[in-house]
């Protein structure tokens, strides 16, 4: 019993050493500033149609593509207005263009 109150406050503790380094850093340490960008030749990249520049989306293979949809209004997004590139929810660890597509997009609310 006393193991188990011991093993509670010590997980109790890092969570809030987990939550006060997000509440400084704004952030998850994840989505660190200045990331690799994603490669269009990447796995991940190249299954979903992701291209930097959205003008260059295969428009016959993903007949779902607009022009007006872009990294830069899609929800998983993670960049300000006017960030040229930014963390993406689909890409952990790397940044995507806003001017980038891939199938995967959403509207941003
Ligand atoms: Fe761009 Fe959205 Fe696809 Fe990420 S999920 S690469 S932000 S279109």
């Amino acid at each position: 019993m006393k193991s188990q109150r011991r093993d509670f406050l010590k997980s109790g503790s890092l969570a809030l050493v987990s939550i006060a380094l997000v509440s400084r850093t704004g952030s998850a340490p994840a989505q660190a500033k200045g990331a690799p960008h994603v490669d269009e030749k990447d796995p991940t990249a190249t299954a979903l149609g992701y291209r930097q520049d959205a003008t260059k989306v295969d428009k016959a293979k993903y007949a779902n593509y607009k022009p007006d949809q872009q990294c830069a209004n899609c929800v998983q997004f993670k960049g300000k207005p006017g960030d040229a590139w930014a963390a993406c929810g689909i890409f952990p660890g790397k940044e995507v263009s806003s001017k980038g597509w891939c199938s995967a997009w959403q509207k941003k609310a």
